[in-house]
């Protein structure tokens, strides 16, 4: 089981973002229309991330904190144990209250998927989403006496020898993390490989682009993950089964 302090070293992504991108599917108000908008998004993140080859197995997990269709209060939404990522769809996610019992489904999660993501939330209510990933690259630093990545060492869980965990307010930033992540360490794998002085880029340089960046941080994520969304829509259209 996690300790809280490993847990905490997780930053927090809690801050408001806004994004003006227009949602590639439509839903009801309510509940139910909420519930399922967490479903379509959802799925496209399982099936985005392996179309990308960030998944391993039937393992790793992703979870979001969204109301309940039958209007019950929030649960915690995660895949079944068993499938591909794949060929997880809308409606084959299943849901599990703080408790880890079966509020909507049949089929349950992996063990693991509900004591991480679950104990990841009782020390940080406010992580609404949350990505568990045995990425390769990122799993590669992770394996390397300071893990940390030369521009970015925040916001994330590198896990010693084992992959990467990361929060955010909604579905379409947490995906996009990971995919920068994922990119970042494969760049700053391939420059050591090359054994020659990596040259950083100076602080005075980065900190204007990173407050662009944070400003438009949602309106960035949700461009790149409703992209993926078209694409499946086209590719794997059953997803919004
Ligand atoms: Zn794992």
């Amino acid at each position: 089981m996690w300790s809280r302090a490993v847990v905490t070293r997780v930053q927090a992504l809690s801050r408001t973002f806004t994004s003006s991108c227009a949602k590639p599917y439509a839903v009801p108000e309510g509940p139910w229309g909420a519930n399922r908008a967490a479903r379509l998004e959802m799925a496209v993140a399982y099936r985005g991330l392996d179309q990308l080859g960030l998944n391993e197995g039937v393992c790793n997990h992703l979870s979001v904190m969204a109301p309940r269709a039958d209007g019950k209060g929030e649960a915690m939404m995660v895949f079944p144990y068993g499938l591909h990522w794949s060929e997880v769809t809308a409606s084959n996610l299943v849901m599990v209250d703080g408790d880890a019992k079966m509020v909507e489904g049949d089929t349950e999660p992996e063990l693991a998927a509900s004591c991480i993501h679950l104990g990841i939330r009782e020390v940080r209510p406010d992580a609404k989403v949350v990505m568990h990933t045995h990425q390769p690259y990122v799993t590669a630093l992770s394996c390397l006496k300071d893990p940390r990545l030369l521009m970015c060492d925040k916001d994330v869980l590198f896990m010693g020898h084992h992959g990467v965990i990361t929060t955010a307010s909604t579905i379409a930033m947490a995906f996009d993390h990971l995919y920068y992540l994922e990119r970042c360490a494969e760049l700053q794998i391939l420059a050591l490989a090359t054994q020659k002085e990596v040259e950083l880029i100076p602080e005075a340089h980065c900190q204007p682009m990173s407050d662009v960046f944070w400003r438009d941080m949602q309106k960035y994520a949700d461009s790149h993950f409703y992209s993926m969304y078209r694409r499946l829509r086209k590719t794997q259209p059953d997803f919004e089964l």
